[in-house]
């Protein structure tokens, strides 16, 4: 398949790629932040926090790259077996495979004749790029690709682990738990908003949303933690 060069596709591409990366990031500051809540409520130390949230980092990140590449891995061989089956019907039943192309132009609102030669043209031009766009639904934008979702995944998650990680190495140790709490909601706050945008919906819902789930979460570690409270150092 080649690949397309119209501007107006280039902003699609970008939404759906950045909107992921709100959503992965989104995941990392809630986790690590929810982590880290809990690991204070027990009364760790500030080095034992630094630690467990570099550990939520990495282990978060290979598990949301993993987990990302799977699925999208399994998307691109049920493509790839489609294209595999299109591609020997179109070495079979040429024939056939024009009808059927011209069929689906005809539902798509062209007159007979028009359809037959828009088919013709195209299936001279490129048939299986034809058939996959206009008869199973792959293009250029929907390709799965298993590599790129995983690590953008991965990377996204991490940018978010780096909020946490940051309010511990810079706030005083006193004030450390307030400031990784409030820098979490923050953050959180921000990136719903973003996220709705991206999506088209309510900034106000979407950040309220997502900063009340986060609440929750790292509220309920914080709970957890503090039923192991040891006598901090
Ligand atoms: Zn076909």
């Amino acid at each position: 398949m080649s690949h397309s060069h119209h501007p107006e596709q280039h902003f699609i591409q970008r939404t759906g790629w950045l909107r992921a990366a709100v959503l992965g990031a989104n995941d990392g500051i809630i986790s690590v932040t929810s982590l880290v809540m809990g690991m204070a409520a027990s009364g760790a130390s500030s080095h034992t926090l630094l630690i467990t949230c570099i550990a939520g980092l990495i282990s978060g990140a290979t598990s949301m790259a993993a987990g990302e590449y799977i699925s999208v891995k399994s998307q691109s061989d049920i493509e790839e077996a489609d294209l595999k089956v299109e591609a020997r019907e179109l070495e079979k039943n040429p024939h056939l495979e024009l009808k059927e192309l011209t069929h689906i132009y005809i539902q798509r609102g062209l007159d007979p004749e028009l359809a037959h030669q828009v088919a013709i043209q195209l299936t001279e031009k490129d048939a299986l790029e034809a058939h996959a766009r206009d008869e199973i639904g792959i293009n250029d934008i929907t390709a799965a690709k298993p590599i790129q979702a995983a690590g953008s995944s991965a990377l996204s998650f991490s940018i978010g682990a780096l909020f946490p990680t940051l309010s511990i190495l810079f706030s005083p140790e006193i004030y450390l738990e307030k400031v990784v709490l409030v820098v979490g909601i923050l953050s959180l706050v921000i990136l719903g908003a973003l996220s709705s945008y991206f999506a088209g919906t309510s900034m106000l819902k979407g950040s309220l949303r997502v900063a009340i789930w986060g609440i929750i979460a790292m509220a309920f570690s914080s709970w957890i933690g503090s039923l192991f409270h040891v006598t901090p150092i």
